[in-house]
C-alpha cells in the first residue's frame, strides 16, 4: 500500500495508521471490544473532506461543512462505550454531523435514526451511509431536541451537541431501563458528558467526563 506523507512521518502506510488509531483510542480507555472493532471497521476517512481527510486518523476533532465538527475519535469511542449499545437495540443520535459517530452504531444496533438540523450534512451523511451499504440507518433533517416521537422510544440516545439540561422530549422517548448519554453545560464553557438511565422510578445521572462540543441549537438551519 502507498503511504500518504504525513507529520508522522512520509513511510507510514494506510495499515500502520490504523494500528496507531486503535492503540491511541485503548490509551484514552476506549476497551469494550464491541466497540474497537466497529472503529475498526469504519473509517473516519471517509466522513471527513478535502485537506483534512490526511488527518482522519489523529485524535483530534475536525472541520466538517456548515460550521460544524466531527468529534474526536477517543470521545466518540467513549461516548459509544459509555451507551453501551446492545444488538438488539433501537437507537436515536441527536446531531448527525458527517456521520461517522452514526456508522458506529450502525454496526453495533439494530436500528439507528440519526438527526441533524442541517439539511446539508443529513444529505452528505446519507451518501456516505448508502456508499458503504449501512442499511439499518436512518438520516432525519429535524430538530433533535424534540426526538423522534414517531419511532420512540429508544432503547438508547446519544446526543452529540451539548444543551444546558437533558431536553424533557429525549427523557420522554427513553424506554425503561434505557441509557442516554450527552453532553451537558452552557456553550462556551466547560461541559460535562453525562449518563442517563431510566429507571423503573425515575432517572438516574452520572457524571462521565468533562468534554467540549458545539452547542444543541433550536430550529432547523437554513442550510
Ligand atoms: N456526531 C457527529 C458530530 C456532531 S457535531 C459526527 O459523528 O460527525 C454536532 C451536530 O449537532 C452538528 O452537525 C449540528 O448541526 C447538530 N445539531 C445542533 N443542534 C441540533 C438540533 N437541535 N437538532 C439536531 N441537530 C443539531
Amino acid at each position: 500500500m502507498q503511504g500518504v506523507p504525513d507529520e508522522d512521518g512520509p513511510d507510514e502506510d494506510g495499515a500502520t495508521r490504523k494500528m496507531r488509531f486503535l492503540f491511541g483510542l485503548r490509551s484514552q480507555g476506549v476497551i469494550a471490544p464491541r466497540v474497537l472493532e466497529a472503529m475498526e471497521r469504519i473509517d473516519r476517512a471517509d466522513f471527513v473532506r478535502g485537506i483534512f481527510a490526511q488527518r482522519a486518523q489523529e485524535d483530534v476533532p475536525l472541520p466538517i461543512g456548515c460550521g460544524q465538527t466531527i468529534s474526536q475519535p477517543s470521545v466518540v469511542g467513549l461516548m459509544t462505550q459509555a451507551l453501551d449499545p446492545q444488538p438488539r437495540d433501537k437507537v436515536l443520535e441527536v446531531g448527525t454531523g458527517s456521520g461517522y459517530q452514526a456508522a458506529i452504531l450502525s454496526l453495533l444496533c439494530r436500528r439507528v435514526y440519526t438527526v441533524d438540523r442541517h439539511r446539508t450534512l443529513v444529505r452528505e451523511a446519507e451518501s456516505v451511509f448508502r456508499n458503504l451499504g449501512l442499511v439499518n440507518l436512518t438520516a432525519i433533517v429535524g430538530d433533535g431536541s424534540f426526538g423522534l416521537p414517531e419511532q420512540a422510544p429508544f432503547d438508547r440516545i446519544l446526543v452529540t451537541a451539548a444543551a444546558e439540561d437533558p431536553p424533557g422530549p429525549l427523557l420522554a422517548q427513553l424506554k425503561t431501563g434505557g441509557i442516554m448519554v450527552l453532553p451537558v453545560g452552557q456553550s462556551d464553557t466547560v461541559q460535562s458528558l453525562i449518563k442517563v438511565t431510566r429507571l423503573q422510578s425515575g432517572y438516574d445521572y452520572e457524571e462521565l467526563r468533562p468534554v467540549r462540543f458545539v452547542p444543541l441549537v433550536e430550529g432547523l438551519a437554513a442550510d
